[in-house]
């Protein structure tokens, strides 16, 4: 195992950390050790990375996969990523937006480059902006076989949820429909510089080969997003009032009842599977 000194890479290289880039760097080397070694990585593993930092996972990474490409948004932290990293020589650092650079093509070069035969991705990830990386990778990232994430607890706990808990919500359903997520464990604040104000969990996703429904993806995730856009309200009456679906009060009563659902369910109590058998049932009727 690799040694980080967090407190000293900073000083040595006078950086000023970021808030809004969501940069709290791990400073707890089992902490470390304990991520990388749940992403499950071989001598025949890609790694993406997102979000180096000053490297503190990428070294650890490197050192068991065939090849790690790290894509770090920040610029003033390149020279001390790369003095950090310099011992070691199958590390592509990436100066750009994880959001704006396209994922397969990265996957694609470094793949050929690297002869690697599987993919992870590996994040301790900015909180600013969790969300859409996750869905950005789920949705449209084809050829990544895992992917374990560090983000804030409470939305590790929501990507987990059951129907039916306080938790549960357009993202419970959008992560369980794409993968198997499973919270592998707790951090606590004292182990990251600067300290953040939230708890952190480290989540693996393990991507399903395929959906457990086979539907229409827009139909499906419209219906999600309206189920959940009026949480207190009936699921008929915040599919009727989305006003996209084209459909009666009636006819969307009526296909409740067809799937054997109370006129008065809420959207919340539907699992990743109901919600594929409603996306069906409207789309038979040709609604959007
Ligand atoms: N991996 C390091 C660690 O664990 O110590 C740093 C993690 S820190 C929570 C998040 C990192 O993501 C920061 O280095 C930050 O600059 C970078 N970052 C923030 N937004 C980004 C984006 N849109 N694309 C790529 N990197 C980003």
């Amino acid at each position: 195992m690799i040694k980080n000194n967090t407190l000293e890479v900073i000083k040595k290289h006078n950086l000023k950390l970021t808030k809004t880039l969501g940069q709290n760097f791990l400073n707890d080397d089992n902490v470390v050790k304990d991520i990388v070694n749940s992403a499950g990585i071989g001598n025949d593993t890609l790694v993406v990375e997102i979000g180096p930092g000053i490297g503190s996972m990428t070294k650890e990474m490197a050192l068991m996969a065939a090849g790690v490409a790290a894509v770090e948004i920040d610029r003033h932290l390149i020279p001390a990523l790369k003095d950090n990293l310099s011992e070691l020589s199958n590390i592509d650092i990436i100066n750009r937006d994880i959001m704006k650079v396209d994922i397969e093509a990265i996957i694609t070069e470094h793949k050929r480059k690297y002869n690697a035969a599987a993919v992870k991705v590996v994040a301790n990830l900015p909180y600013y902006i969790t969300t859409p990386i996750i869905m950005k990778f789920l949705e449209e990232v084809k050829g990544v076989d895992g992917m374990v994430f560090m983000v804030q607890r409470e939305v590790a706990q929501r990507m987990v949820s059951k129907p039916g808990t306080k938790d549960y919500g357009a993202l419970s359903v959008a992560v369980q429909f794409y993968s198997e997520p499973k919270i592998i464990f707790d951090v606590p604040p004292h182990c990251f510089i600067p300290q953040p104000e939230v708890h952190s969990t480290v989540i693996r996703l393990d991507i399903l080969s395929q959906p457990p429904v086979s539907v229409n993806k827009d139909l499906y995730f419209k219906l999600v997003k309206a189920s959940f856009g009026q949480r207190r309200k009936t699921l008929v009456n915040a599919l009727s009032n989305a006003g996209i679906f084209n459909k009666s009060k009636e006819q969307i009563k009526g296909i409740l009842q067809d799937m054997g659902l109370e006129e008065n369910i809420r959207g919340e109590v539907l699992s990743v599977e109901k919600f594929g058998e409603l996306a069906n049932a409207f789309e038979q009727g040709n609604t959007l």
